[in-house]
Order: structure tokens, then sequence, then C-alpha cells
């Protein structure tokens, strides 16, 4: 027997039309140099139409694909909801990619029109000439007219003004009846191996993981809230907070370039944000700045959504207990839109029962599905013990790349589940716990090390800003933890006082036998680190390495 109900389309043109009639009074906050700027929904629903107009008036009339090239800021939004709305493509490129995979990614999707920052067209202009599919570059911000707008003329391609282009379009459009399942927007990975590989959105995965952001399991978000994307909305479409929000009325608070610690803060004491989302690194620098001066707290913020890399509970513990800012952990990936788990401890689990959970991936959210699978492909139990890597599968997993041409690319699939590249284990009570990427596992005589349990073990140590461990190679061990550690400012700390730190959580074949005493952990274009670039100095002995019991 079918239902009676109707088929109603889930697409981002329907969560706009609802944000910004529905609750045209909710408004997106920018910052600028000296302040900030606003517009409310009613505002942005109008913008959205003329961008679409203009956009339509420069021939995007089907799914061709339209890039961005922005920070977190208000035209950014308003391509977020005119581009998918009005059956185009969105492709968010990531702005801190290294030039030779920014050409490839904008290639590959065949972007036909690139919107630019006025503070992103000297990074972007050096690189236009090689991306062969774009027409035309629209430069977006309160300060485009005075770009260097020559630079990007040199390319060859057309050069428009933002405000220009949209000054006499009309303030509606003839939105399309969309279908949910076509494409909306899409998203390349980081690419460790390969070439960067694109995840492809549809309208209704984006609608579907959007609405569960907002549910109380992961953000609790209503219209009482206003929400500030930190993680940029080129990483993994800003955890989909951008459109969780409009789908709830919350209001933006968009932090533009000005992601340091001290402008967060001031941007954060003047939009007041209820809700926020950024990776680790950018909390540890919050939490090093409020150490110093506590009455910059930004009062307004009730939950911190933290992901994209394990999220120290030291981190999470130092927020809560000294500046009252709640941090909840959430896993995902590009892959996965990105949000798939959240670390909600279970009811009852109070005091310091709660740090298992807050530390831990958590449970996933309805919709998806995990397992853990041994190599040997058997599903293991939730026993909290047996270890393999995590797979899903749900309505918002990619089940594949687009036009990929990378011969790997079968393996990340497995009957239908993804396979994640992360390792870990499943308990009892559903909750996830990964030790580690499976390319980071470090294999010494036989047995794992976790990385991720030294990094975090380290990390909670009072003197140590940042750690992360990798594998060396081992002539007896086959691998052995080489610890790479920032120690505060002021601070002295030697390898061996580090090793009897660990020996109180760790076996002694576990500690790492290198260390090295670095100034900074180098991150990725996303703001983790990168554990790459501390294999490279070793391999090319750019890093000092002590030995513990020297
Ligand atoms: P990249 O591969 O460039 O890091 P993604 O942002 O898609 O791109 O990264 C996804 C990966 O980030 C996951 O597979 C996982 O390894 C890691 N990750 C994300 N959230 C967490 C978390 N809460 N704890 C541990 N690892 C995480």
């Amino acid at each position: 027997m079918r239902s009676t109900m109707q088929d109603f389309p889930l697409t981002i043109g329907g969560l706009m039309k609802h944000g910004t009639t529905v609750h045209a009074d909710s408004e997106v906050v920018t910052a600028t140099a000296d302040g900030t700027r606003r517009e409310t929904y009613a505002e942005l629903g109008k913008r959205a139409a003329k961008l679409a107009n203009g956009l339509r008036s420069l021939g995007i009339d089907s799914d061709q694909r339209v890039a961005t090239f922005q920070w977190n800021n208000a035209e950014h939004l308003e391509a977020y909801l005119a581009i998918p709305s009005m059956g185009a493509v969105l492709h968010t490129l990531n702005i801190r990619l290294f030039p030779e995979q920014l050409v490839y990614i904008a290639n590959h999707a065949e972007d036909q029109i690139v919107i630019v920052d006025d503070s992103l067209v000297g990074l972007l202009a050096p690189h236009l000439p090689e991306m062969k599919t774009v027409q035309h570059v629209i430069v977006a911000g309160p300060d485009a007219a005075s770009a260097d707008l020559d630079s990007l003329r040199e390319s060859g391609k057309e050069v428009l003004l933002y405000d220009d282009l949209l000054a006499d379009q009309p303030e509606e459009f003839e939105w399309p009846d969309v279908d949910e399942r076509s494409a909306a927007a899409m998203c390349y990975t980081s690419g460790t191996t390969g070439n960067p590989k694109g995840v492809v959105y549809s309208h209704r995965s984006a609608w579907l993981h959007s609405q569960m952001v907002t549910t109380g399991n992961i953000g609790s978000i209503s219209f009482h809230d206003r929400v500030l994307p930190i993680v940029p909305m080129f990483h993994a479409n800003s955890w989909g907070l951008a459109y969780a929000a409009l789908m709830s009325g919350a209001s933006l608070c968009m932090p533009d370039r000005w992601l340091q610690a001290e402008p967060l803060c001031r941007f954060m004491n003047e939009s007041k944000p209820t809700v926020s989302g950024a990776v680790p690194t950018v909390w540890n620098d919050v939490l090093g700045y409020l150490d110093k001066d506590p009455s910059k707290k930004p009062d307004s913020l009730r939950l911190i959504l933290c992901g994209g890399s394990a999220v120290p509970v030291s981190l999470q513990k130092a927020l809560e207990e000294r500046h009252g800012l709640l941090v909840l952990q959430a896993w995902g990936m590009t892959e996965t839109s990105p949000v798939a788990s959240a670390g909600l401890p279970p009811v009852g689990a109070d005091g310091d029962a709660q740090w298992t959970y807050r530390g831990s991936q958590g449970r996933v959210a309805c919709g998806v599905e995990g397992r853990i699978v041994a190599d040997d492909g058997s599903e293991q139990p939730w026993d909290g013990t047996a270890v393999g890597e995590l797979e899903v599968r749900g309505p918002w997993v990619t089940g594949g790349y687009y036009n990929s041409d990378d011969p790997e690319v079968d393996q990340k699939f497995h009957d239908g589940w993804l396979r994640t590249g992360d390792v870990g284990s499943i308990d009892e009570l559903g909750y996830i716990r990964l030790s580690d990427r499976a390319k980071d596992v470090i294999k010494s005589g036989g047995e794992w090390i976790s990385s991720v349990d030294l990094e975090n073990a380290l990390m909670a140590h009072d003197d140590v800003v940042e750690a992360a461990v990798i594998g060396i190679p081992d002539e007896k061990w086959g691998e052995r933890p080489l610890a790479s550690v920032v120690v505060r400012e002021g601070a002295t700390l030697t390898a061996a006082e580090l090793c009897e730190f660990l020996s109180k959580d760790f076996a002694k074949w576990q500690l790492p036998d290198s260390w090295a005493f670095i100034d900074q952990v180098p991150r990725t274009s996303v703001g983790k680190f990168d554990k790459k670039v501390i294999r490279k100095w070793y391999a090319e002995h750019e890093i000092d390495v002590e030995d513990a019991k020297s």
C-alpha cells in the first residue's frame, strides 16, 4: 500500500524559501576590519535572487559549476543559496590548497565562474590562466572596486564586480523545480594520496544532513540561536551549519578572514553567537588567549561543536572548567557531508564518567549506520575492544567520487559501505572510539600503538601546547613512535620528564623513544595537524630528534 503523503522534494531552494520568509527577521552578521556589517534574512533572500539573475545573465542555466573562493561571509552565503537553488552546482574551492591542487580541482569540476572575495584576489590571480573552463570572475566584498582587478584580467577572463552584477537585477527569481537527487554542491577531499577526489552532494543529502545538525543530539539549533561557523564554508560545507541555520531560522555570524583568537573573541562579543563550530586547533588558540585574559570570554556561547580531528579531553575540560565553554565532539568526513556522529554522553554519565564518552567520537546520528570491520572483512562486535576499520553508510554518505580516475577508488567502498580509513572500536552503548587514521597507525613489534592516545595524553600536560605523534622506521621493531611537542612559552620540559608523565597511562613499550621539540605543529589547509610534513621533516633530517634515554 502506498502512503497518502505528498512527494515533496527536499531542496536547498526549499530551505532558502523557509529561512528567508518565515525567519525574515533573522540576520547574517559579517565581521569587518573594524566592526560588523549586517543583512536580514529577508534581504539575504532578495540578494540571492539577484545573484541568480546575474548568473543567469552570464549563461548559467543548468547544472554548470559555479565556484567560490571566499571566506565565511554574507556574499558566500548568498552564493550557497542562489547557486544550488537555480539548479547549478556550488563548488567551494579551498583557498589554502597548493596551487597545483587548486588548478586540478577547478579544471576537473569544469568550473565556469569563480566568485572571489576582494581580499583573495591576489591569491587567485596567478592561477586563473590555468583554469581552462572558467570564463568569468566575479569579485565580491566591500573593497571589490579597489582590488587589483587587472591582475585577474591578465588571464583573459571577463572580470565583473559582484555588486555591479547584482545592482539592476530583479529581487525575484523563478526558482526552478529541482530534482532532490540532483547535484547541489561539490567538495574535494584534500587527497593525501593521488589527486583530490570530488564528493557531490545532492539537495536531499544536504537537506537531511542539515536537519540532523539542528537536532538535540548535535547542535540543538532553533531560531533563538545565533550560529558562528568558524569552520570554513569550503571545508565540508562548514559542517552544514549555514544550511542548518537557514532551516531553523537561527541568525548567522560570519567571521570572514579574522580567525585568530583575538579578533575572533572580539567578533564573538559583538555578534553574540550561541553555537559555534571549528577544528581543535582554533579552540586551543582561543583557550590560550582566554587564559591570559578571561574577561574576553564570549558569554553568549552555549555550545562549541568541535571535530575534524580528535578533540583532546584536556582541551574540552580546560575550556569548560576555566571558561565555562561547553564542547561537543563530532566526527565526520567530507565524504559524510560531514557530520555522522557526536559525543553527547549517556544519561547518568556525570562527573569523571562523562569524559570517557566526551573523548569519544560518539554515537552515529539517525540515518547513518556504522560498523567496525577487521582486516579479514569480518564485522566486529560492539564490545569496545575489537578494533578494525570504521565503515559507514547512509543518505548523506557518498557512494563514489566524481569522475575519478584513481585506480584505488573502488577500495574506498565495501558492499555499499564507505571505508572511512579510520581505525577504532564501538562499545556496547554504540560509542565510536577512534584510535587512529589507518595511514597514521604505528605498528611496533606486531602491536598497535595509538598515536591519538599518545597525543591526547601529552596535550593533557600543563606545559604542552600541542603534540603530534608519528611512526618512524625501526630496524628491530618495524616502527616506533616519534613525538613532536610544542612546549608552553617560558616552560622547559625534557623527553625523560614527558616519558615519566606518560608512564602512568601507557606501558613502557608504547612510550615514544624519539622526541622533537618544535615551535608549532604544521597545519593542513583546513587547520588540522599535518603529520605528512612531520614525516618529511624527519626523513629529510629537518628536525632535531632526541632520544628519550639520552
Ligand atoms: P582531510 O582528509 O583533509 O582531513 P576531512 O575533513 O574529510 O578531510 O577529514 C576526515 C577525517 O578527519 C576523518 O576520516 C578522521 O580521520 C578525521 N576526523 C574528523 N573528525 C574527527 C574526530 N572527532 N576525531 C578523530 N578524527 C576525526
